[in-house]
């Protein structure tokens, strides 16, 4: 089990680690800069050092996700725009290297009505040009992959099936730097129904067939105030939206999923994860791995 959770990074980013630990999680994801500003932080290499001496040699904090900001839209046909969020990227992708971070979460954007296939090439430009461009990690570092995640499905959102994230990896070439995030949120919102054991198979069944299993390196963890299929983003704290307690647990137990990073971003009581919340995610994957080791003992 490693139940994770969104935290705040603070000014030196070792901080996250503390705030991570002070809510019992065992991964944690930062925002290396305001989630609704371009202007970049900068942190000199001291402090990216202290962190990833901090992080690698941490107790119980195994890994550390680093969120894009939400402005970033690599699918806009507006050149300033793209221009823009190529930057945004490539800088985070340089923050999240120096960090030793286990991945550069983002949204890939919207193409505004321009249509997905028509921005695809733009698209798998961006991420080729902020994989190659962005500082190299630093020795003995692993790579820091960028993570793509899947969107709830509003408008022109780009990612809101696994079909268009196979399409956007294939058109890098498959570029082993690129891997996914999966919002089971924005899942549940864009209708796929993951919340019993045929769905959780289902949806691995997908992720193996289109994407590759390996390429899966965390999961957002969130209950969903909207129907399955309603196209919102809107997280609820576990077991308080429509997805439950059980539906979670049919994807966190599965094998094939129990054991990735299950980052928390739900509200909480309005501040974000509490150790309550992550006593709830613990608890659901309890019960989903009970779910099918019962299964696999009654097959003997
Ligand atoms: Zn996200
Ligand atoms: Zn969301």
């Amino acid at each position: 089990m490693n139940i994770g959770a969104h935290v705040k990074g603070g000014g030196t980013l070792v901080p996250s680690l503390k705030a991570g630990v002070d809510i019992g999680v065992s991964s944690v994801q930062i925002f290396t800069q305001s989630p609704r500003m371009w202007k970049p932080s900068v942190y000199s290499p001291e402090v990216l050092e202290a962190f990833r001496t901090a992080q690698a040699t941490h107790p119980t904090i195994r890994d550390t996700f680093c969120h894009a900001t939400y402005l970033i839209n690599l699918a806009s046909p507006n050149p300033e725009l793209y221009e823009k969020s190529l930057v945004a990227l490539t800088h985070t992708l340089s923050v999240g290297r120096a960090m030793g971070s286990a991945g550069v979460v983002v949204h890939t954007g919207s193409h505004m009505g321009a249509g997905f296939e028509t921005q695809l090439p733009q698209i798998a430009e961006a991420f080729l040009r902020a994989l190659d461009d962005a500082d190299p990690a630093p020795d003995g570092v692993a790579e820091c992959p960028i993570l793509i995640e899947n969107t709830a499905g509003a408008g022109g959102t780009v990612g809101r099936s696994l079909e268009d994230i196979a399409a956007m990896i294939d058109a890098c070439g498959g570029d082993e730097r690129l891997g996914l995030c999966i919002d089971t949120q924005h899942l549940w919102a864009s209708g796929f129904d993951f919340s019993t054991k045929e769905g959780a198979n289902a949806l691995v069944a997908e992720i193996a067939d289109r994407i590759g299993l390996e390429r899966l390196r965390c999961f957002h963890l969130n209950d969903s105030k909207t129907p399955l299929g309603g196209n919102k983003d809107r997280h609820a704290n576990i077991d308080e939206g429509e997805i439950g307690q059980l539906g979670l647990a049919a994807l966190m137990g599965h094998p094939a999923m129990r054991d990735l990073p299950m980052i928390l971003e739900v509200p909480g009581d309005g501040d974000g994860p509490r150790a309550s919340d992550v006593l709830d995610a613990e608890a659901a994957w309890a019960l989903g791995v009970s779910l099918y080791d019962a299964t696999t003992k009654k097959k003997k």
